[in-house]
C-alpha cells in the first residue's frame, strides 16, 4: 500500500491551490480502505472526490483519502419502470452521467458536465437545469471511520437540503460513501425541460433544443443541449481554476424581496423546497433569489484582483489563473459578500467547502 507523505495536492483540486497533506493515499477498493483506516488511526482524516467543490486555504495535517473506488452495475432488483443501478463513489459523475444515457436510463441527464466524483455529488447534493439527485437516490452505502462498520442509509436520513446533506456537517470526514445505488427511469417519455435563465440572455433549455433537434426529444438530445448552454455560461476548468458558483442563491422573505425588486426591478425569484423553517414560519413566504444577478448589479462579472477574478460569463463563478493561494480567493470571496451586504442587506453563504 503506497501511502505518500508530504504531497502538493495542486492537481486534486479545481482551484489548483498549491497546499500539501502530511500523507496521501488514493483508495481504489473498500478493502484497502479500511486497512490504511486501520493503521493511520490517530490521524485526522480528509475525504477527497474530485476536489471541485472545496477551496483549501490551509496544509492538511493529517491523512487525506482520495477516493477513487470505481465500478457500476445494474442490480438484478427491478420494477416495470425503474432499474436500479449500483454506483461506487470515485466513479467521475459526468462519466456516469454518459453511461445512463448510452443506456437510455432517465433522471440524471440534465446533471452532465457538473465536475468531481459520485460521493462527492451526493455529499453535496448536486443539482441543475430542473434535476436534483436526491430525486434518484435510493440507497447510500457507507463507512462508518469510528465504530468500523458499514451502514446502508436511506436519503430521508441524510439530511438532505439545498446544496446540504449531514456529509457536509456533522458526518463530514466521519462517514465515507462507498457506493451509491440509483433509482433510475427505463422510459425518457418524461424529460425535465423546464429551465431558464433571465429572458434574453442564453434562452431556455427548450429553444436550446429547438435549434437542432425535433419533438419527441430523445436523452441525448437532452444532454446535448445542456452541455450547449453550460458551455456558454460556464468557465471550464481546463481554462481556469474554479469551483463553479462560489455561493448558494439566498432565500430570503417575501418582503425582502419585495424591497429588493425595487432596486432591480426584474430581479427573478424561485419557489425554495425543502428547506427546515422556524416554528410559524411559511415556506410561501420565502423566495430564493439569484446571488449571481446581485453580483452582476455591483459591477463584479469580469473583475480581476491579482490572481483571482470573476469570471466573464457568470457572476457566481470565481476563477483564478491557477497560480491563486487559497487565502487570496477566500480574501477576494469576503470583499464579494461585504458589497451584496452592504448595498442589498443580504448575508450570501459559500457553497463550496473551505477548509481551514
Ligand atoms: C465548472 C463547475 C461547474 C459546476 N456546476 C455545478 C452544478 O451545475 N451543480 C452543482 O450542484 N454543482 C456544481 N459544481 C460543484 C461541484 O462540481 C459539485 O459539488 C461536485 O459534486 C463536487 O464533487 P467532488 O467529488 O469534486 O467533491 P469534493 O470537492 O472532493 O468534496 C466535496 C465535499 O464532499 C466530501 N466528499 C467527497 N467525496 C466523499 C465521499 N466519498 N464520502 C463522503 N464525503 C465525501 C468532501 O469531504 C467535501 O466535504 C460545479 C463545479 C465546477 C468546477
Amino acid at each position: 500500500m503506497q501511502i505518500k507523505k508530504n504531497v502538493s495536492i495542486k492537481n486534486l483540486n479545481t482551484f489548483c491551490v498549491d497546499v500539501k497533506t502530511k500523507y496521501f493515499v488514493q483508495v481504489e477498493t473498500v478493502e484497502k480502505l479500511k486497512k490504511v483506516l486501520r493503521n493511520y488511526k490517530d490521524e485526522k482524516i480528509f475525504i477527497l472526490g474530485g476536489g471541485s467543490n472545496t477551496l483549501f486555504v490551509n496544509d492538511w495535517d493529517g491523512l487525506m483519502l482520495k477516493i477513487d473506488i470505481k465500478g457500476k452495475k445494474v442490480k438484478k432488483k427491478e420494477d416495470e419502470n425503474y432499474v436500479y443501478v449500483e454506483c461506487n463513489s470515485g466513479e467521475l459523475w459526468d462519466d456516469f452521467v454518459h453511461w445512463t444515457v448510452e443506456n437510455n436510463y432517465a433522471g440524471i441527464e440534465n446533471m452532465v458536465m457538473i465536475p468531481g466524483t459520485v460521493g462527492g455529488a451526493v455529499a453535496q447534493n448536486i443539482a441543475a437545469y430542473g434535476q436534483n439527485i436526491t430525486d434518484v437516490l435510493f440507497e447510500i452505502v457507507v463507512w462508518n471511520i469510528k465504530n468500523e462498520k458499514e451502514r446502508i442509509l436511506k436519503p430521508e436520513n441524510c439530511n438532505f437540503a439545498y446544496r446540504s446533506s449531514n456529509f457536509k456537517h456533522e458526518w463530514k470526514n466521519k462517514y465515507i460513501i462507498t457506493k451509491v445505488i440509483f433509482k433510475l427511469k427505463k422510459e425518457s417519455g418524461d424529460l425535465e425541460l423546464s429551465y431558464h435563465e433571465r429572458a434574453g440572455r442564453y434562452g431556455s433549455l427548450l429553444e436550446e433544443l429547438q435549434t437542432f433537434a425535433k419533438e419527441p426529444y430523445s436523452l441525448k438530445d437532452v444532454l446535448r443541449a445542456v452541455k450547449n448552454q453550460r458551455e456558454k455560461r460556464l468557465p471550464s476548468v481546463d481554462m481556469c481554476g474554479t469551483c463553479g458558483s462560489f455561493f448558494q442563491n439566498p432565500v430570503v422573505s417575501l418582503k425582502k424581496f419585495k424591497e429588493l425588486q425595487r432596486k432591480i426591478p426584474d430581479l427573478q425569484s424561485y419557489p425554495v423546497e425543502g428547506l427546515n423553517y422556524e416554528k410559524g414560519e411559511k415556506q410561501e413566504e420565502f423566495v430564493k433569489i439569484p446571488a449571481g444577478r446581485l453580483l452582476d448589479e455591483l459591477g463584479w462579472k469580469g473583475s480581476w484582483d491579482g490572481n483571482v477574478g470573476v469570471s466573464e460569463k457568470h457572476a457566481l463563478c470565481v476563477v483564478t489563473n491557477k497560480k491563486a493561494k487559497g487565502k487570496d480567493v477566500l480574501k477576494f470571496t469576503r470583499k464579494m459578500k461585504k458589497s451584496v451586504k452592504e448595498s442589498y442587506g443580504v448575508e450570501l453563504v459559500e457553497e463550496v467547502n473551505i477548509v481551514l
